[in-house]
């Protein structure tokens, strides 16, 4: 469950000592520079750092990147394939033509500096003249404030918890500079590095527009004081990815409802003003909306004014013009530890992929993906699928009610691969070549209120648009429809290739299958039906036998000590991922069990492959802040330690740091 529009490394050279007490039970090797000569631990003592030891010691981050892994490296063969595609001058049709004039309208400085800040000054002015919170409301319903979403509480499409068939509207709070509304209880030094981006972003964007230095700090401390005034009513980054926020946030309610739980605060006038009233409405913090209707005053005008006026001029630095841009990439080479930047080609690619992508999407699996992957990968789902009915019918501590209720939810499983058969039709989108960038997105973002939100408003799920971006090193379990979807983008590199051995296809892109199928079990996945509907399936007491061995694992994870400072790990944040990292690999095992000569050793060492990383401290901080995934090296030895065919094939005794005794292992499938 994320919010709506939820808001979005000088390298640290210094060697860091190796593995010892302090950075429990294995040194954190993601860290840049963190393997000294000496520290070159025997496959018993830190698989992860054996196996990959020659690429994390010799990797480097290229300029602009703040991490390199074997999903970035993936990504940069995407992106150069995507960049070959978009300057191919035999690429014809409709699709090429969007994604050829957008891509060479990103490269054009010299029409987007004569642009410059026009549209964004004229947006300015609008929302200084606000005089009265009557002409707020007013300005909140304007087509300006929809095309350019500047929104004081925000709405968008999602899909009804009791109804999944059918789409909804969620209503739910603007974003926040900081993130997460933790941040404004107690500011992490994490926080603190966002709030100087983007307070840096603001006040180079006002200065532009005219402010001088003290004004433009005083409407920066004023939007602040606005969100300082709400977050503390808004759930934080934790609560929302708890397992009890999907009921939590599930509040279903009508037009005249929202009318009265919002008495001050216009939000069914706004709702009927962008023509995006819903029979299905939910509102996903009414703590949140109870606090904005005290805000929403008089008293209170010039900071949401403020706020406003800060988010729209913070967004226009990287569509604006050059000498913004370039300021941008300063800001953010600062922030995240970077060294140079990313070439401006390549961020066009990734600009036209961002905004295009189902033309982009289109055009590249007619050149790069054979259908003989695709069926490949089907067939893996299908045998991971079939191992988890039988692993489900050996879990001793499920009861067999929940246990047929499991494999029913199993059978109905969408099996989603690589690519859809239909996709979402572009044929009406016009992009002039000759026009100005911004041109151009006010048409994107026309024709995506149309496409995306208000063709699909008040209508049922089309489940054959299962994926608009398939040029993306991803995979995922979408609770709502019951389905896991394996992305063309990561059917490659060092997940899965025609040529390599069976066993590295299972360790590759196969425990990738089995990561997500477990998802549909878990304490998320436990409140969803087979037909994605919110519906807790489980009986209470296999609910707390589940959380029992969820706890065990939670409280291993909260003893790591992941950096050389003795940072602490947060087991309740990565709970439901080390849970899916562990049934992914024994979902693997598994299979392997029915095959004869099945190399381990090959397995083992391609899984801990494809989770090699190395990211700068900046980065590392803000991942363990809020990354609800383990860190790259844990993800491979605290899964890998739980099962004793891994201490079979390497001979690993006690007294080995990958040795973990039985009764401390904490598995949960
Ligand atoms: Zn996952």
């Amino acid at each position: 469950m994320t919010r709506i529009f939820l808001a979005a490394a000088l390298i640290s050279m210094t060697l860091i000592a190796p593995a010892s007490a302090s950075q429990f039970p294995w040194l954190n090797s993601n860290i840049i520079g963190s393997i000294t000569p000496e520290y070159s631990p025997s496959v018993r003592d830190d698989f992860y750092v054996s196996v990959n030891r020659e690429w994390l010691t010799t990797a480097k981050l290229k300029p602009g990147y703040a991490t390199n892994a074997a999903f970035t490296e993936l990504q940069d063969i995407l992106d150069a394939r995507l960049k070959d595609l978009m300057t191919s001058p035999d690429l014809a049709g409709h699709d090429a033509d969007l994604v050829k004039a957008l891509y060479s309208l990103w490269l054009d400085w010299p029409s987007r500096n004569a642009e410059g800040l026009s549209e964004l000054k004229a947006i300015a002015d609008h929302i200084t003249a606000i005089k009265t919170i009557d002409e707020l409301s007013e300005y909140l319903m304007s087509t300006e404030s929809l095309y350019h979403n500047i929104v004081i509480a925000d709405y968008g499409l999602g899909r009804d918890n009791k109804d999944s068939e059918s789409y909804n509207l969620e209503l739910g709070a603007a974003g926040l500079s900081l993130g997460d509304s933790a941040e404004y209880r107690e500011l992490t030094p994490n926080g603190a590095r966002t709030k100087k981006m983007h307070d840096s972003i603001v006040l180079y964007m006002l200065r532009r527009l005219g402010y001088d230095e003290p004004d433009a700090q005083r409407l920066i401390d004023s939007a602040f004081e606005f969100e300082k005034a709400i977050a503390p009513n808004m759930m934080t980054h934790e609560e929302i990815n708890s397992p009890e926020a999907i009921e939590r946030m599930y509040n279903p309610l009508t037009l005249e409802e929202l009318r009265k739980k919002s008495p001050v605060f216009p939000y069914a006038d706004l709702l009927l003003a962008h023509k995006a009233e819903s029979k299905l409405m939910n509102l996903q913090e009414p703590e949140w909306l109870k606090r904005l209707n005290e805000l929403y005053t008089a008293d209170n005008l010039e900071n949401m004014k403020a706020y406003l006026l800060c988010n729209v001029a913070g967004s226009y630095i990287t569509v604006t013009d050059e000498p913004a841009y370039r300021e941008y990439q300063r800001l953010a080479r600062e922030r995240y530890g970077i060294t140079g930047s990313k070439p401006d080609d390549e961020l066009a690619v990734n600009f036209v992929h961002g905004r295009l992508s189902v033309p982009v999407s289109r055009l590249y699996i007619a050149r790069h993906v054979p259908k003989q992957a695709k069926i490949e990968v089907e067939q893996i789902i299908r045998d991971t699928v079939n191992y988890y009915r039988e692993m489900l019918k050996s879990e001793s501590w499920m009861s067999e009610a929940t246990r047929a209720k499991a494999i029913e939810k199993l059978s109905a499983m969408r099996l989603n691969a690589a690519y859809p058969d239909k996709w979402v039709d572009y044929s009406d989108l016009e992009i002039n070549p000759n026009g100005t960038l911004l041109e151009a997105l006010m048409a994107l973002r026309k024709f995506s209120l149309k496409k995306y939100f208000y063709d699909r408003l008040n209508t049922k799920v089309d489940h054959d648009l299962w994926i608009n971006d398939v040029v993306v090193v991803n995979a995922y379990y979408r609770p709502s429809e019951n389905s896991i979807n394996i992305i063309a983008g990561i059917i490659g590199g060092e997940f899965y290739g025609p040529e390599m051995s069976y066993e590295e296809k299972l360790g590759g892109i196969g425990s990738v299958i089995g990561h997500e199928i477990s998802h549909a079990f878990d304490t998320n996945g436990a409140q969803f039906d087979k037909t994605g509907n919110v519906n807790t399936w489980w009986t209470d007491e296999d609910y707390k036998a589940f959380q029992a061995r969820a706890d065990r694992l939670i409280k291993y994870f909260d003893t790591m000590r992941v950096d050389p400072d003795g940072t602490k790990y947060n087991g309740r944040l990565v709970q439901t991922e080390v849970i899916a990292d562990m049934a992914g690999i024994k979902a693997m095992l598994g299979i392997a069990e029915g095959h004869a000569n099945f190399d381990y050793d090959k397995f083992f060492r391609s899984f801990a492959r494809i989770w090699r990383t190395i990211h700068t401290r900046e980065r590392n901080d803000m991942l363990v802040k809020v990354d609800v995934h383990a860190l790259a090296y844990l993800r491979v030895n605290a899964t890998l330690q739980q099962y004793g065919k891994f201490y079979e094939c390497y001979g690993i005794q006690n007294g080995d740091g990958m040795y973990l005794p039985p009764e401390e292992r904490v598995a949960v499938w």
